[in-house]
């Protein structure tokens, strides 16, 4: 037997007893789906029922669950318990279009903040941790989502959530916050409060960071764990799936263990919904495995990873996921050529004269589309003579049209200049549908 610290022993189990776990629960899953009025109708009219599957690989003749049934069926037609069970709803943020309603059971709650508290235990969260959630409260699931699941490990957490910069780092003085959770585009952007508070984050009791909510590259990482002077670990997680924790890293910070006996995850073809082999990038595919109030069956995300399917040096069993690469929604065509808003995240992160905030901005010229990229600089890269700055749009733009094909137009702004968001920001702005 390993040796391992976890914070549930499910984490270390074997593959097939895992299986075995999943089976269980996904026969339980499909009996309580169909007592919502979209299942229920739905598998009548297939003659699907538990009965059908005798192994995992039986849930492909279930059909997939798309963002719009749930729109459709807006509030209640995916609720699967009587309406006096529920004890909370959470709703999407309605990034792409109209926001979903997800419900919970008292038991999906605490199940739900368990599988939170596993998270922040694997990457080293103990009680008498300071944990600061910097993240939206409300409706939004990132911030009671993290909030209870690092109560039931114990911390002492303190809901700040987001915004009030200068706040939030008086209180991470004040109470020697040592572990936040926070966006990561707005962890980079408070780095400009911090200069302007003159405080130096290394200085303060901070030991590591959760960041996620929304797509962000590898390079960009890098930045805010060289700046805040810490780890900053990947959060995956979808509000119709609960919320945050359905992904997250662990302190190897390779990929993020999907939590196998919570949900059942495929990856796809978006075009043809076919299984590719393991590895191949597509769209992940969600089945949650232990939830009451409103179960998903074969859930499209719309957000593309791949699987990384050698075991993880931590000893954990549950596969793991590369980092998101964002949604298939996302994938921008200009001029033909097709662009993720993270291709161009990359190339800007790897030059150290690009500062805390950047903007995609897409229009047109005649029939011409145009691909504007403005880039905030860093301080004393701004305060730079006339040629200096040529030299970075010349580099800039240069390296973008070989990451993406198509040549930006690059324009080169003060620190600031870019609104900042406390939410997930919003990178890319379309002017050619207005
Ligand atoms: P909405 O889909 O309206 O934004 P949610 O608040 O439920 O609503 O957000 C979930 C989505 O946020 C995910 O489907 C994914 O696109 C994105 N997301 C969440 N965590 C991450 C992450 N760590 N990396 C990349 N994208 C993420
Ligand atoms: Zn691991």
């Amino acid at each position: 037997m390993t040796s391992v610290d976890v914070y549930d022993p499910n984490e270390l189990l074997e593959r097939p007893l895992l299986e075995q776990l999943q089976l269980q629960r996904l026969r339980c899953t499909i009996e309580q789906a169909a007592r919502s009025p979209y299942y229920g109708k739905l598998f009548a009219d297939l003659k699907l029922d538990p009965e059908s599957l005798q192994g995992l690989d039986d849930l492909r003749r279930f059909p997939f669950t798309e963002k719009q049934h749930l729109r459709d069926g807006y509030p209640y037609g995916l609720l699967a318990v009587p309406k006096a069970e529920v004890v909370r709803m959470h709703h999407s943020s309605g990034t792409t279009g109209m926001a979903t309603a997800v419900f919970h059971t008292a038991g999906d709650i605490d199940r739900w903040a368990d599988l939170v508290a596993r998270c922040l235990y694997m990457i080293g969260m103990r009680k008498g941790d300071v944990f600061q959630n910097m993240m939206t409260y409300g409706l939004f699931t990132g911030g009671l989502g993290l909030h209870y699941g690092a109560e039931k490990l114990g911390a002492f957490v303190i809901p700040t959530g987001a915004g009030n910069s200068r706040r939030q780092i008086q209180f991470m003085q004040i109470f020697e916050t040592t572990a936040v959770h926070i966006i990561p585009s707005y962890a980079l952007a408070l780095l400009a409060a911090f200069e302007e508070m003159n405080v130096d984050p290394k200085s303060l009791s901070l030991r590591l960071a959760v960041g996620g909510a929304e797509p962000y590259s590898e390079g960009m990482r890098e930045r805010l764990q060289e700046a805040w002077g810490i780890p900053f670990y990947n959060c995956y997680g979808l509000s119709e799936m609960q919320g945050p924790g359905v992904a997250f890293e662990c302190a190897e910070q390779h990929g993020l263990h999907l939590w196998e006996d919570a949900y059942l995850a495929e990856i796809i073809d978006p075009e043809t919904g076919d299984r590719g082999p393991d590895g191949q990038e597509g769209e992940l595919v969600l089945t949650s495995l232990t939830r009451e109030a409103m179960p998903l069956i074969r859930y499209r995300t719309r957000d593309l990873s791949s699987f990384i399917s050698a075991p993880c040096a931590c000893g954990r069993t549950h596969r793991r996921l590369t980092r998101i690469q964002g949604r298939a929604d996302d994938m921008l065509i200009v001029r033909g050529v097709n662009i993720f808003p993270l291709q161009i995240e990359r190339v800007l992160m790897s030059m150290p004269e690009v500062g805390h905030s950047y903007l995609i901005v897409i229009g047109r010229d005649g029939l011409v589309d145009r691909l504007t990229v403005r880039v905030e600089l860093t301080p004393e890269t701004f305060k730079g003579d006339l040629a200096h700055l040529r030299d970075i749009q010349d580099r800039l733009t240069d390296a973008l049209r070989e990451e993406i094909l198509v040549r930006p137009r690059v324009e080169l702004l003060e620190p600031g200049a870019i609104p900042r968001q406390e939410g997930k920001a919003v990178r890319v702005v379309d002017e050619r549908d207005k």
